[in-house]
């Protein structure tokens, strides 16, 4: 093989496909199986893998000391397509300062100028052309069809708030509300795995091989030779003549990296493993989005739920979504959100909302009999920043998991104003004309209760990125000229792990791009 790619998830698909249209021999090796499953095509089915361990790593954290001693959930793709396999499919880039951030941090290369022709050159929208978007790349983009009229309710209660409609949020400017575009295509989930995968899968030059499990890079002194993966109850190998590209996501690269030698010294000799490199930046810099959820039961089976009404109408809505793939199974359940400014002098948007056609409680681990509606709301650019580390030398151990939620002051600040806002468009009509019970506390005004509850009660949105970064400091893992890891040849990472900072937004097409542009990077265009 001239290149073994670990990881078949957002990036990790990009990158296969790029260097196979470029001829190379390419072996894919990733944990998870096959996409198949209707609980992965059904836009609606990650309602279902998301709290469960179908197809999903489901991780848990470490005791999180700002949610009260709670473990955090992290969910992950496991499958083909990796976590674009689970997602939400909602599109968003970011904001365009948080890449020139990027580039100022010493990341040459990296600004919005830079990127915005790798987003473009991913990107097919079926909706929006023009200098900031694409049109004939290979990752379906739409607004989405038959939306619950409730994402209606919630604009109306927003522009009560002062909150305009944004039709675009990765046009001009990023602040209002408005429906999200997906990452969807004739009512089912477009994942990168379905974008830049499905054409090339019978093609000689991949090797495809799923629940094939890297245990760890193989080196010749400090040069990266192939991986030791397990597959079908045996550890095999595989060599690459030219690299290896790490793509095992924010959890899994840093893993990997560790268990082969390469991080903080200190950490592998205290788990017997073999110092390759030492690089203390492997694992640190963990950022995600803290984020708040309130949930309202209402009075209506057109949002989701459960009730004896409700299931007749899921039947049927089965039936819907076999035959025409349309209905609530073709639907992302969270359609709708915005980006919002704590303070009207702020350069960007600093909370992102999403509106939520159904409860969403403990990430769906905790049911409730009833229809209703939600809406989260997170912080965009977290300060508090963790850790992923191995608990063991064990390759199959899950790592430990550190994202220090809210452990910093700024953080809570933000989120306490966040939650106002949140309850300021929650209790203005239409919205609230439908609320038959409002769950958890109701309706706190004093900022020491809503720290509490939120305390009680916030997780992330499913960001985490940093954990192998970019950068030119003591700290960083790959080099922003060509994301090779410091102190090792042949050796790369491509994906959400190589972000210095927590961009503003969802990070699936941010991910994209990254393989889009590391892909050039590795053909040396
Ligand atoms: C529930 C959920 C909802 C989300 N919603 C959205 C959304 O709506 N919009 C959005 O933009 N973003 C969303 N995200 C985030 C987004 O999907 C991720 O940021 C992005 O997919 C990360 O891409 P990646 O390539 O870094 O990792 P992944 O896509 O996770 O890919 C990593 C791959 O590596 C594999 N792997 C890991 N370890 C090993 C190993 N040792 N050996 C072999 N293979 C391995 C994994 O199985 C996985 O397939 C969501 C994420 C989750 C989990």
């Amino acid at each position: 093989m001239d290149y073994v790619v670990i990881g078949a998830g957002s990036a990790g698909s990009v990158i296969t496909r790029r260097l196979i249209d470029a001829g190379h021999r390419v072996c894919l090796l990733e944990a998870g199986g096959d996409d198949n499953s209707f609980l992965v095509q059904a836009p609606m089915g990650y309602a279902v893998t998301l709290p469960t361990k179908i197809n999903n790593w489901a991780f848990e954290t470490v005791p999180q000391v700002g949610l009260n001693g709670r473990r955090g959930y992290q969910p992950r793709g496991k499958v083909l397509g990796g976590s674009s396999s689970i997602n939400a499919m909602i599109y968003t880039r970011g904001h365009a300062a948080d890449y020139d951030d990027w580039a100022a941090f010493g990341n040459a290369g990296w600004s919005w100028q830079e990127v915005l022709p790798y987003f473009k050159r991913a990107e097919n929208n079926q909706n929006f052309g023009g200098s900031m978007h694409g049109q004939d790349g290979p990752l379906h983009v739409e607004s989405p069809k038959n939306a619950s009229p409730f994402n209606d309710y919630f604009f109306e209660a927003a522009a009560i708030n002062q909150h305009p409609l944004n039709p675009d949020f990765n046009g001009e400017s990023q602040e209002g509300v408005g429906m999200y575009q997906t990452t969807t295509k004739d009512g089912q989930r477009f994942s990168a795995a379905k974008g830049y995968l499905y054409d090339i899968l019978k093609h000689p030059n991949l090797k495809l091989i799923t629940k094939a499990h890297s245990r760890k890079l193989l080196f010749e002194g400090k040069k990266c030779v192939g991986v030791e993966y397990h597959h079908q109850g045996t550890v095999k190998e595989v060599k690459a003549e030219l690299e290896v590209i790490c793509c095992a996501g924010a959890f899994g690269t840093p893993q990997l990296l560790q268990l082969s030698g390469i991080g903080p010294a200190a950490l592998l000799q205290k788990h017997g493993i073999e110092v390759v490199h030492d690089l203390p930046g492997v694992g640190q810099n963990l950022q995600d989005h803290p984020d708040y959820i309130a949930a309202y039961k209402a009075n209506t089976t057109d949002l989701m739920g459960y009730s004896i009404k409700g299931f007749a109408k899921m039947i049927r809505e089965v039936w819907r979504y076999k035959t025409k793939k349309s209905g609530l199974f073709a639907s992302t359940v969270a359609e709708s959100g915005g980006f919002l400014k704590t303070d009207p002098a702020l350069d960007r948007p600093d909370l992102q909302l999403h509106f939520v056609s159904g409860i969403a409680d403990n990430h769906n681990r905790t049911s409730h009999w009833g229809h209703g509606f939600s809406c989260h709301v997170c912080v965009l650019r977290p300060q508090s920043v963790g850790s992923v580390e191995i608990a063991s030398s064990d390759p199959m151990q899950a790592p430990l998991i550190d994202p220090a939620l809210l452990a910093h002051d700024d953080d809570m600040a933000t989120l306490i104003k966040g939650y106002k806002i949140q309850q300021q468009i929650m209790q203005s009509p239409p919205l609230a004309q439908h609320v038959t019970e409002v769950l958890y506390k109701p309706h706190l005004s004093n900022d020491g209760d809503i720290e509490e509850e939120i305390r009680n009660r916030a997780d992330t949105v499913y960001h985490p990125v940093g954990t192998a970064k970019m950068g030119t400091d003591t700290m960083a893992v790959v080099s922003p000229k060509d994301l090779c890891v410091y102190g090792i040849e042949g050796l790369r990472v491509a994906d959400a792990s190589i972000m210095p900072t927590l961009i503003g937004g969802n990070t699936n097409a941010p991910t994209i791009m990254i393989g889009e542009k590391a892909s050039d990077m590795i053909l040396g265009k």
